[in-house]
């Protein structure tokens, strides 16, 4: 099976990085390639930080972190010049960039407090209750982040702003398709004159290595393919590590949908940043009795988009794929399937100066077709007519990723039971990509998609912890305790005198009745 995987590599000697708009090809910008060893100085240097930063507590970063909060929000519409810039979106998908990363700060740093505090587990039976427990989160030291192309400047914040929060220092690597938006999440920053514990490190898939060897814990984002080799690397350093990776996630729209909601949503779901998004709409599965009204409605949506490289005007809805080789893996998932009989309803050519792709609905087409088990990533729409509620779910969870789904019927309690059966770590309900903005979800890739997860309330920030127990004693302490050295026979039968008649109090408690020993 195909597996994509669209970075670049470098040529020899190179030492900068030029960045192109994709949508017509001008440079827009360059930035230096970071050889290892300055990987391990920038991650030296955050060393020397991180302790103070951890010193801070929470509620101190929360200074920084809503600091930051204005500056990305007093630097919008730069943020979505650059973004726009080095990624051939139209306005309107690159608006959406510095307004998620406020929310996201805004949520960490009102949160992160309560989300971070000590708990006090109670001792388990009562000999245990001579001392108090604490269960403390200490940040891991340095963080790694590595993230694509897709949304450079949101993918920054949507994992490294709760490592910052938690208290860690952040060492992050862009695409190298997409640097600058990153370069102004650092300048950004260094601009509000927070501590220096955030280094941003830019380069090739080998800048990316050094990442994995200089940090205490990796957050990677990006292809399934390169996903695995950064979980080696990891398990190699014994360091934790999480992966938000690529996905295929499938649309159930059954005969009791609101058509119109179905169409339109699904569009957006399957088209807006070209389809670029990890959380995409890839196939449809239709209940039989609507499959035609509903393929019609979609056609007849999708042939309305306008599709082209736009300023600061909002004049399109679909603009280029952001890299040529993005562009190459959709034209031949939507050929391959044409050649195997599939109908294109609407679509389905390159087309531009740049890298554009036409917005596509493909029909009568199977579940073996490439457009249908590999990773898309483009503004295509399979769909594929069946029988029922059983079959589409059977199709949907045929597949290696488990990212997110969407399920479209008037019966919202129906909606749950299929959501129930649907191997993925999201559904939405008559939505697309609803869960990606509600920050107390998690949001977790299942199978190839993915191990561990972002958001999700407090477990978004306690990854990036270390747990430390700790006990202190609730009463005066002896000079001496009974199972320490010099062992007797007699403090021995007294401590497990001690013990079994604790044990067997906690198993009456919880209806077991001992057996023998004490009563
Ligand atoms: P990619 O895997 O090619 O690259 C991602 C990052 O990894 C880049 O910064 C790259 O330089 C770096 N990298 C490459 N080789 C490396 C190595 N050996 N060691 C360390 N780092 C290395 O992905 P891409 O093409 O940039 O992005 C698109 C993919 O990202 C899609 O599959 C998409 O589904 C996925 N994605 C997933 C999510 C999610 O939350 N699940 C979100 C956005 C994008």
């Amino acid at each position: 099976m195909g597996d994509r995987m669209t970075t670049v590599q470098p040529t020899v000697q190179q030492t900068t990085i030029e960045v192109r708009n994709p949508a017509d090809h001008t440079v827009v910008g360059s930035v230096h390639i970071d050889a290892p060893e300055t990987v391990a100085a920038k991650a030296r240097e955050l060393r020397l930080f991180q302790p103070e930063w951890e010193a801070l507590g929470a509620r101190g970063r929360k200074t920084w972190l809503l600091k930051f909060q204005d500056w990305v929000l007093d630097n919008a519409e730069h943020i979505t010049d650059v973004v726009q810039s080095e990624t051939g979106k139209v306005r309107a998908d690159a608006s959406i960039e510095a307004p998620m990363t406020a929310g996201l700060l805004d949520y960490w740093a009102g949160n992160a407090e309560a989300f971070l505090g000590d708990r006090h587990p109670k001792p388990h039976n009562v000999l245990m209750m001579t001392k108090r427990l604490t269960t403390v989160y200490r940040p891991y030291p340095v963080v790694g982040l590595i993230i694509p192309w897709n949304f450079p400047f949101a993918n920054a914040a949507l994992d490294g702003i709760a490592a910052l929060a938690a208290g860690a220092a952040l060492l992050l690597k862009p695409s190298e398709v997409t640097p600058l938006s990153a370069v102004e999440f650092a300048r950004g920053w260094t601009e509000i004159g927070a501590p220096p514990v955030l280094a941003l490190t830019t380069g090739y898939a080998e800048t990316g290595a050094a990442v994995i060897a200089n940090s205490d814990y990796v957050h990677f984002t990006g292809s399934t393919s390169t996903g695995r080799k950064v979980a080696v690397a990891c398990a190699e350093r014994l360091i934790p590590y999480s992966l938000e990776l690529g996905g295929k996630d499938p649309a159930v729209v059954l005969a009791d949908a609101d058509l119109e909601r179905a169409a339109n949503g699904i569009a957006w779901g399957g088209m807006n940043n070209s389809g670029q998004v990890c959380v995409s709409i890839e196939r449809v599965y239709v209940e039989a009795p609507v499959y035609d009204e509903f393929v019609a409605k979609l056609t007849e949506k999708v042939s309305q988009l306008r599709q082209g490289h736009d300023d600061d005007k909002y004049r399109f809805d679909i603009g280029a794929m952001a890299t040529t080789a993005q562009r190459d893996i959709v034209t031949r998932h939507v050929d391959e399937a044409v050649a195997g009989g599939a109908r294109v309803t609407v679509g389905g050519k390159p087309t531009g100066v740049g890298t554009f792709f036409q917005p596509t609905v493909l029909t009568d087409v199977d579940q073996s077709m490439s457009c249908m088990t590999e990773e898309t990533f483009g503004p295509t729409l399979p769909v594929v007519k069946v029988a029922d509620e059983d079959e589409a779910v059977r199709l949907a969870n045929d597949s290696r990723y488990g990212l997110s789904a969407t399920v479209w019927t008037s019966d919202t309690a129906r909606g749950e039971r299929v959501a129930r059966r649907i191997e993925a770590g999201a559904v939405n309900i008559n939505d697309a990509l609803a869960n990606g903005f509600q920050f107390g979800l998690p949001m977790p890739g299942w199978k190839d998609s993915g191990i561990g997860t972002r958001n999700g309330g407090a477990d978004g920030l306690l990854k990036y912890c270390r747990a430390q127990a700790i006990t202190t004693p609730r009463m005066p302490t002896q000079a001496n305790e009974p199972l320490w050295y010099p062992y007797s026979r007699r403090k021995f039968r007294i401590a497990l005198g001690l013990m079994r008649a604790t044990a067997a109090h906690g198993l009456r408690r919880i209806g077991i009745k001992p057996r023998g020993g004490a009563r």
